[in-house]
């Protein structure tokens, strides 16, 4: 077995973060909001960034025991083809969504590399930013993937718990624990300009799961200095196969985990989806988060076909229309920004900027 690299198992300076995780620690609720909250004003200002999903493709080749999209759940595959993802592209933005992350599964004869590219080109002719969350590439497919138009990567480690991880990614390459480790640093290798992290909450121990979170972004901040970082907070959401987390996850919990994140990492984003309900979402947006999800469709094609009885890769909670949700935002001094990108700063992969503007 491969061993696990020493900025995993690095304890160094951990005791303030695992004191903030801990319910019972003298650090209360709400002084740790008070303190995210100050943070969160002081390196972001009142925005909140905004962005939605579109889900290419439902075909994989993996056997996580915790989702929709097994290869082993009935669910009917399929994958959009170029005139639907332009037609996908077209009602997002009608929603005024520029900001948009491509999913599909693990890699499979067809959903792989190419489609994905092709995808993102696409896609960047029609949107401020394109991020991506799929399966781990190589260092030059990454820069392939940078120079078609993809800004950032969104990669879970889903748990840094290796023996729950081999439990539960019961066969296909997501199975490969050290690989999926190590791919946001071939995604910046490649010239990807932010990788985003997160564990699945629900399915191992989260205090544990948290400090090794904290770990990897640690050392990516280190070796990457000029990486744009994120961390999201999936919590488990009822899915096809109906399984039941071992961990479940409660709401002080999780409002812990992000104001302990927020003070741990002032600069880095803290994301929270539309898994979690509006009244969650409201209470967080100024304490910390500062980009979201909305309008979100976790089934293929699901923007174009809002009639669809198909189910997602997990169930939406917030069900927000784009101007609700703004609204919601306003009402607590908060400006959704809808674009905080402009598309001339994507590229070169090599930062080369003569490369833009001699092209
Ligand atoms: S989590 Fe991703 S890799 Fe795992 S089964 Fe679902 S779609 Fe496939």
């Amino acid at each position: 077995m491969t061993m696990v690299p020493d900025w995993l198992t690095d304890n160094r300076d951990l005791a303030t973060l695992q004191a903030m995780l801990d319910s019972t620690s003298s650090s209360s609720l709400e002084s740790l909001a008070a303190e995210s909250k100050a943070l969160t004003l002081r390196r972001f200002g009142h925005t909140m960034t905004l962005y939605a999903p579109l889900y290419l493709s439902n075909h994989c080749s993996s056997g996580c025991a915790y989702c929709g999209f097994a290869s082993d759940r009935k669910t009917p595959r399929r994958r959009l083809e170029p005139p639907e993802i332009r037609s996908e592209l077209s009602a997002m933005k009608k929603l005024g969504i520029t900001d948009i992350l491509l999913l599909t599964g693990e890699r499979t004869s067809a959903a792989g590399f190419d489609y994905l590219q092709h995808s993102v080109e696409i896609a960047a002719r029609e949107m401020q930013r394109v991020s991506v969350e799929a399966f781990p590439m190589s260092v030059n497919e990454y820069r392939a993937l940078a120079d078609s138009g993809c800004t950032a990567i969104t990669i879970y480690q889903e748990t840094y718990n290796r023996e729950r991880y081999e439990a539960l990614h019961r066969w296909g390459p997501k199975k490969n624990f050290i690989d999926r480790l190590e791919t946001p640093a071939r995604a910046l290798e490649g010239g990807i300009k932010s990788v985003g992290l997160g564990v699945l909450l629900g399915l191992s121990d989260p205090v544990e799961d948290a400090l090794s979170l904290y770990r990897h972004i640690r050392h990516l901040a280190r070796t990457y200095w000029r990486a744009g970082l994120s961390v999201s907070f999936p919590r488990m959401r009822p899915q096809t196969g109906g399984y039941e987390p071992p961990f479940p996850v409660d709401d002080h919990f999780l409002a812990r985990m992000i104001f302990a994140f927020r003070i741990a990492l002032p600069d880095v984003e803290l994301v929270l989806s539309t898994r979690e309900s509006a009244a969650y979402r409201d209470g967080m947006a100024g304490l910390g988060i500062t980009r979201m999800s909305i309008e979100s469709r976790t089934t293929v094609g699901g923007y174009h076909d809002t009639e669809t009885n198909e189910k997602g890769q997990f169930d939406v909670s917030d069900n927000r229309s784009i101007s609700e949700f703004c609204t919601a935002l306003r009402a607590k001094n908060l400006e959704p920004v809808f674009k905080n990108w402009e598309p001339a700063y994507n590229g070169p992969a090599d930062g080369n900027i003569s490369t833009i503007l001699h092209p």
